[in-house]
């Protein structure tokens, strides 16, 4: 028995269709993902989740297959997921970081956040995607693309996934709300954020 099935199992008391469980070294982090092909559900994860305890791979497989198969679920494997991805960035080693950025994360840290935001991974993303900024938490690592120069845009997508690290995220079952009500009033107190904001929706979004 894999631990697909016993998710499944888990949460419904009977198992409809063939699973298939596949660990791979080509995802970043602890991410994962999930397909179905005819009767043949298949979980991909990455090799790191192995060493993490079952129980909580178990929640990640249910929180893959509410959303696969768009059903509403609530379990305490999927409360450990979600408890664990938020505190995961305690344990990962800082072993990444860019001058230019950490200087950034440093004047943002010291001016919106009194300095209490541990310092993440940091790194550049490539020029290849319109995705300005992102926060992951299996690695704590912030990206911020290249395409980035002026010093005021690079702080506020720093800004606005540093808060994602601080907030971290609601979640209901599988659901999770990332851009809050109280992140989007934290994210405006950025001095010239409505500036910011024009001028970054011309090359790409935050995410
Ligand atoms: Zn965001």
């Amino acid at each position: 028995m894999n631990i697909l099935y016993e998710a499944y199992w888990l949460l419904w008391n009977n198992v409809s269709y063939e699973t298939q469980v596949r660990y791979s070294g080509h995802f970043k982090g602890l991410n994962a993902s999930i397909t179905k092909k005819g009767n043949m559900i298949t979980l991909n994860l990455s090799k790191k989740w192995k060493q993490i305890e079952k129980d909580i791979q178990i929640g990640l497989a249910q929180v893959l297959l509410c959303k696969l198969l768009k059903k509403k679920e609530r379990s305490q494997y999927i409360e450990l997921y979600h408890y664990f991805m938020k505190s995961i960035h305690i344990a990962i080693p800082k072993t990444k970081t860019e001058p230019i950025l950490e200087e950034s994360f440093n004047r943002v840290n010291k001016e919106y956040f009194e300095g209490i935001i541990e310092k993440p991974n940091l790194e550049w993303a490539g020029n290849n995607t319109r995705t300005l900024g992102t926060y992951d938490y299996g690695t704590d690592t912030i990206r911020i693309s290249r395409i980035l120069q002026e010093e005021q845009l690079i702080d506020y997508v720093m800004h606005h996934e540093m808060l994602h690290k601080h907030l971290k995220y609601k979640h209901k079952g599988h659901k999770t709300r990332h851009h809050t009500t109280q992140f989007r009033t934290k994210e405006k107190e950025f001095q010239n954020a409505e500036e910011c904001e024009r001028k970054l929706r011309r090359v790409g979004s935050i995410s």
